[in-house]
């Protein structure tokens, strides 16, 4: 059976096109059949994220019922898959996000995993995105304005019978000035199944047009991630932490 991961967050800029293009990356690492989809219609990146910037075939060929959504997919050399979304503003022009969830059914019994990356807000790409999925994965960061949108996202969620799996919070430093786990936890009254460090290397990967869990697979950022993909498929992946890592670990404080 195939399992539709919606990330949502409510709030842009939270990690999730950070997020989707990361996991995916991690579940093919770990053997699963995984499509990334950039339902991110209006200002799509996801492409951008694991080195496939412009595509002949997109997801909005799909939408406009020029193209198959089969078509549409493409394999990175590492096994991930991903269909992507039309980087031009012509591609906008006669699709409506609520035909998402009709073009993915062709998709379904294929993969084993299919991650949904989001748009930001809860409008109409947000709510396709939801109603596409059997799970939500909410990401935010440890800050008042993201949590409150998070919140928001998960009564929507709740409100459409969308499964919440839980809170990944992301980019944290654990300063003072950040909300605790325990914070944003209470806050929500979700489990936080996810904390992923601010790093650097996610953006040095990003500028590679590589997920950075290939690109520096030890990273903090990384290791997160791919515990997070072990966690979502019930499975122990062992993370082999460097000896400085080891040492001055971040979350060790
Ligand atoms: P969203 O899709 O929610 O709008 P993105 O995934 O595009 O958010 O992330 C926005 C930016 O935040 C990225 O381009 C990257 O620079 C930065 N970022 C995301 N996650 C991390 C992280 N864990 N550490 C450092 N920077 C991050
Ligand atoms: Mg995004």
């Amino acid at each position: 059976m195939t399992r539709i991961i919606a990330c949502i967050s409510g709030k842009g800029g939270s990690g999730k096109t950070t997020l989707v293009a990361n996991l995916g990356a991690a579940l093919a690492e770990m053997g699963k059949d995984v499509v990334v989809i950039d339902a991110n219609l209006t200002t799509p990146n996801l492409g951008l994220h694991v080195g496939f910037p412009i595509m002949p075939i997109t997801l909005h060929d799909v939408l406009k019922g020029k193209a198959k959504i089969n078509d549409a997919i493409y394999t990175h050399h590492k096994g991930l898959k991903i269909i992507p979304a039309g980087i031009s503003i012509n591609d906008l022009q006669g699709i409506d996000a609520r035909d998402l969830p009709n073009a993915l059914l062709d998709i379904l019994g294929n993969s084993e995993i299919v991650l949904i990356d989001a748009s930001a807000g809860l409008g109409r790409e947000a709510l396709a995105a939801l109603e596409s999925a059997d799970e939500t994965l909410l990401i935010t960061n440890p800050e008042l304005p993201a949590v409150m949108d998070a919140l928001k996202a998960i009564k929507m969620a709740e409100n459409l019978g969308t499964k919440v799996t839980g809170v990944v919070l992301n980019r944290s430093t654990r300063k003072g000035h950040e909300m605790t786990k325990d914070e944003v936890r209470n806050m929500l009254d979700t489990e936080i199944i996810a904390e992923i460090p601010e790093d650097m290397s996610v953006k040095q990967a990003i500028s590679k047009r590589v997920p950075v869990v290939y690109h520096k697979p030890t990273s903090y950022a990384s290791q997160e991630i791919t515990k997070l993909a072990g966690r979502l498929v019930g499975e122990n992946v062992v993370v082999n932490r460097p000896l400085h890592q080891r040492l001055f670990g971040f979350f060790s404080r």
